[in-house]
């Protein structure tokens, strides 16, 4: 395991060990297909990593992305979802879920406009959530103002492995 890993590291272990510097912040979906260090060929200290269902700005993500850019000075945040989420089609439906997962989708629903398709719901959803980052974190909003950091959203395609700015 210690060979995969520094095999796999374009950094030595005595450089990774004084600490991080990653060069964005990815606020993204938990789903198994979307993993941001492959997408983006990174390696380990490149991204600094948020996942859940949804890719919403939940509290411990902002925190988290204010950890990143106040502290490690991460000068961008990408908001990423992707096609087909399994969790923004689950906000678009009534199916009954589990106390945690109506909390879950509760932000996705916010974001959702009657008739536009999933398409249309999963950038609406990054869009939302990239808009909750500023409005409930001053650090971020401050960030932003002074230039210090850029905020994007974009969407990844399963089917062609590619990244699309929203
Ligand atoms: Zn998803």
């Amino acid at each position: 395991m210690s060979n995969l890993w520094l095999d796999n590291c374009y950094l030595p272990s005595s450089v990774l060990d004084k600490g991080q510097a990653p060069w964005a912040s990815i606020l993204t979906c938990a789903d198994s297909r979307v993993a941001p260090e492959w997408i983006f060929d990174a390696a380990p200290s490149d991204l600094f990593v948020i996942r859940s269902a949804g890719n919403t700005a939940f509290d411990d993500a902002i925190a988290s992305l204010e950890y990143g850019v106040a502290v490690l000075k991460t000068p961008l945040i990408m908001v990423m979802g992707h096609s087909v989420c399994g969790a923004v089609d689950a906000a678009r439906k009534s199916d009954p879920l589990t106390p945690l997962l109506e909390k879950l989708v509760t932000p996705i629903r916010a974001s959702l406009t009657p008739g536009e398709t999933l398409d249309e719901s999963i950038q609406a959803n990054s869009r939302y959530a990239a808009n909750q980052l500023t409005e409930r974190s001053a650090v971020l909003a401050d960030a932003v103002k002074n230039g210090s950091l850029q905020i994007v959203v974009s969407t990844f395609n399963i089917a062609d492995g590619s990244v699309s700015m929203v």
